[in-house]
């Protein structure tokens, strides 16, 4: 028993022309860098960490029984421009399981070698990305997130190319409520392939949205998990960084960490990635991209109506809702992080002040609100008079409230990835000391608990520390 992975997949049986065939492409020297015990618990799979043919089986190298696996076709609007033809350049989906809980999950391989869809790419991913998106993906899960989550990685033992030269090579275990992207849609959408648009909706609808009987049913659905997640977000003060319409998925998870982070100052404009020179996905513009998105997968859906200039005004309604909606889980989300059990009138300018002193005074985004509960937020600002008008009616409102302490420390987390914290800890990784990463790791699994032995991971990054952009060379 090496790695026993109970297969049940339904993606391998859509249509000719949703995705090829193709086996990952086996490298050099595999060795097991992590594996998550837990999550392959829930997921019903059952592996040896101690034998070295687990590596092998997670690197591609040995295709486990019952996988079948295949590259995903799909197309995308990259930072506004549209590419017909996208598709998994460096993963296989490996196939499905059914969880503990009875839900369908994808196991795919990421950076597992090239496929038709690779275009110019290599097929590989390099270390940093691949630890990043361990990282990050399970503190996501752990800070209650929708998002991918992380099953293994290992080390290639080969060499990646990249801008900034030679790289260790790995391969990330992903699992997904699925990969069907707002770009699997458009994929179809770009042939005028209707059939198949059709085929897509029904196995989407079926996967993900079953009490929905329309294409209306499911963009609305749609709309609300993907409302909710970007406000979730904002929460946070995380940036996707390459919010296109081919990393928004149907499922309404978090997908594809590539150029993310986690403000630390609070700036509304803030931008991570080292290609958005626009600021296109800057942290306060993801609340309206992810409308625009919604909005190529709404023109996707209108060709499966029976009345299409009934749905055009249907799903034109829907998309010009979905600001209020986000508005809406922004202002539940913020209320909890000041202490309120539920929005009120007026709680949305409490929330926007604090915001704008915390962005006059450069003030860190989670330690800020970590404090208003657990600590000295005066300490937080420079403006401590401006601050101190704020508290008194902060304190006014809290008047109403039974246990604001509680509902905040449910709702600001004590440690976060911190980017340079990532960045020190792949760092190390590359001279094959992983001691950072499993330390992130311990301290993520729990990001609301206060523990004094996790202190230095809540502090900001010193000057020399501060890192001003992530690089997609992923
Ligand atoms: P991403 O920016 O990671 O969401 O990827 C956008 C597209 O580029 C997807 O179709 C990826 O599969 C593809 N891609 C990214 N990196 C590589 C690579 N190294 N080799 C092949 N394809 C890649
Ligand atoms: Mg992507």
């Amino acid at each position: 028993m090496t790695l026993q992975i109970p297969f049940d997949n339904s993606y391998a049986a859509l249509p000719e022309g949703f995705f090829t065939r193709i086996n990952p492409k086996p490298v050099a020297a595999p060795r097991l860098i992590h594996f998550n015990e837990a999550l392959a618990r829930d997921l019903g799979i059952e592996a040896d960490a101690s034998d070295p043919a687990l590596a092998e089986m997670l690197a591609g190298n040995r295709i486990p029984d019952g996988a079948d696996p295949l590259a995903q076709a799909y197309a995308g609007h990259q930072f506004g421009g549209f590419s017909p033809q996208l598709g998994d350049g460096r993963a296989n989906l490996l196939g499905e399981v059914i969880d503990a809980s009875g839900r369908r999950r994808d196991i795919q391989l990421k950076g597992s070698g090239p496929t038709p869809y690779s275009r110019m790419g290599d097929g590989r991913a390099w270390l940093g990305p691949v630890l990043r998106e361990y990282v990050v993906s399970e503190a996501m899960h752990a800070l209650g997130v929708p998002t991918t989550r992380a099953l293994a990685a290992v080390e290639t033992g080969e060499k990646v190319f990249r801008e900034t030269g030679a790289l260790p090579g790995a391969v990330l275990t992903r699992v997904a409520d699925s990969h069907i992207r707002v770009g699997t849609f458009q994929f179809f959408l770009a042939r005028r392939d209707l059939d198949r648009l059709r085929a897509l909706f029904d196995y989407t609808r079926a996967r993900h949205y079953p009490q929905a009987e329309t294409p209306g049913e499911m963009l609305a659905g749609v709309i609300g998990r993907q409302a909710r997640l970007i406000a979730l977000w904002e929460g946070l003060g995380f940036i996707h960084g390459v919010m296109n319409t081919d990393n928004t998925t149907l499922s309404g998870e978090t997908i594809d960490y590539g150029p993310c982070a986690y403000m630390d100052r609070y700036h509304p404009q803030t931008v991570f990635s080292s290609i958005d020179a626009q600021g296109r996905y800057s942290y306060a513009n993801q609340a309206h991209v992810i409308v625009w998105n919604i909005a190529q997968l709404a023109t996707c859906l209108v060709p499966l109506t029976p009345d299409q200039d009934l749905a055009v005004e249907e799903f034109t309604k829907l998309v010009h809702d979905m600001p209020a909606l986000i508005a809406k889980y922004r202002s539940e989300v913020f209320a909890r992080k000041i202490g309120l059990s539920a929005a009120q009138d007026g709680d949305d300018a409490l929330v926007d002040d604090l915001l704008a002193l915390m962005q006059q005074d450069g003030a860190d985004f989670t330690n800020t609100f970590r404090s208003l509960g657990d600590g000295a937020p005066r300490d937080q600002f420079t403006d401590r008079d401006a601050f101190d008008a704020w508290h008194a009616r902060w304190q006014a409102r809290l008047k109403h409230e039974t246990d604001p302490e509680a509902v905040m420390r449910a709702a600001n987390p004590y440690v976060i990835p911190r980017n340079h914290r990532i960045e020190q800890m792949i760092a190390a990784a590359r001279d094959g000391d992983y001691a950072p990463f499993d330390r992130l790791m311990t301290a993520l699994a729990s990001p609301y608990e206060t523990r004094d032995e996790f202190a230095d991971l809540t502090r900001p990054p010193l000057p020399e520390e501060r890192v001003q952009q992530t690089f997609c060379g992923t």
